[in-house]
């Protein structure tokens, strides 16, 4: 069914603990500017990279994010990640999702743009940029050149003719989870920094105390 209804699919990756307006506001720019049918939450198992720093489970993640995601009808949630066992990468989600919507369905990663010098940094950089297309949020006034620079050699040539990495602005983009649990930590808000859902939830369990 999937194979037949969905051509474009945005792919939001991320640790989301928690979940935050930043991420929402993100996704749905993507959504809107380049045409996507719809965006896929993928909530991290184990991210690789943040092995420093005790996350909340997968499960309450991945429950902070249905409850963020639940009221918009191009946004789902999928368990992709956290039900796969190891540490979490992101060629082998974008392979499993050309595995599940097949091969002409088109993959759009998005990510901000910092992240996005991490993954081309990471596992196979040619391969991913083969499989997918990157949406990179930049703060307005960002300077692209870094991110141009940061593409692998092969890249380069390639990107002035069939960009794999497309650019967009964010105005939201001071959000981060890292300040949310701090406030929480801190008894200061973050109300209206997260969906009121996100936030209920948050404080009925007591994370990030
Ligand atoms: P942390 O502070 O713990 O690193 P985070 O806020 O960066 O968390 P992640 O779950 O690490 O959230 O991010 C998931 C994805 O969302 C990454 O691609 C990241 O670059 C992007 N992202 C994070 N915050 C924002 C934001 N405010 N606006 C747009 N994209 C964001
Ligand atoms: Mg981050």
């Amino acid at each position: 069914m999937g194979r037949l209804r969905y051509k474009r699919i945005g792919v939001m990756g991320g640790t989301f603990d928690p979940i935050h307006n930043g991420h929402l506001v993100t996704a749905e720019e993507a959504w809107k500017q380049f045409r996507l049918d719809l965006v896929l939450f993928v909530p991290s198992g184990h991210p690789p990279h943040k092995e420093d720093r005790r996350s909340l489970d997968a499960e309450n993640r991945y429950l902070m994010t249905v409850i963020a995601t639940a009221n918009n009808p191009h946004f789902q949630v999928s368990r992709m990640e956290i039900d796969r066992p190891g540490p979490s990468y992101t060629i082998d989600t974008i392979r499993e999702l050309h595995r599940v919507y097949g091969k002409n369905t088109e993959i759009f990663f998005i990510t901000g743009a910092d992240a996005i010098l991490e993954i081309l940094t990471w596992k196979d950089p040619e391969r991913i940029l083969e499989e997918c297309v990157f949406i990179a949020a930049t703060r307005p006034g960002y300077d692209l050149r870094r991110l141009e620079e940061s593409l692998p050699e092969t890249e380069r040539a390639r990107h002035a003719t069939d960009p794999r990495v497309l650019v967009m602005e964010i105005p939201a983009l001071a959000i981060s989870s890292t300040d949310i649990r701090r406030r929480v930590s801190e008894g200061r808000p973050i109300r209206y920094l997260v969906p009121e859902g996100v936030w209920e939830f948050i404080e009925k369990n007591g994370f990030y105390r």
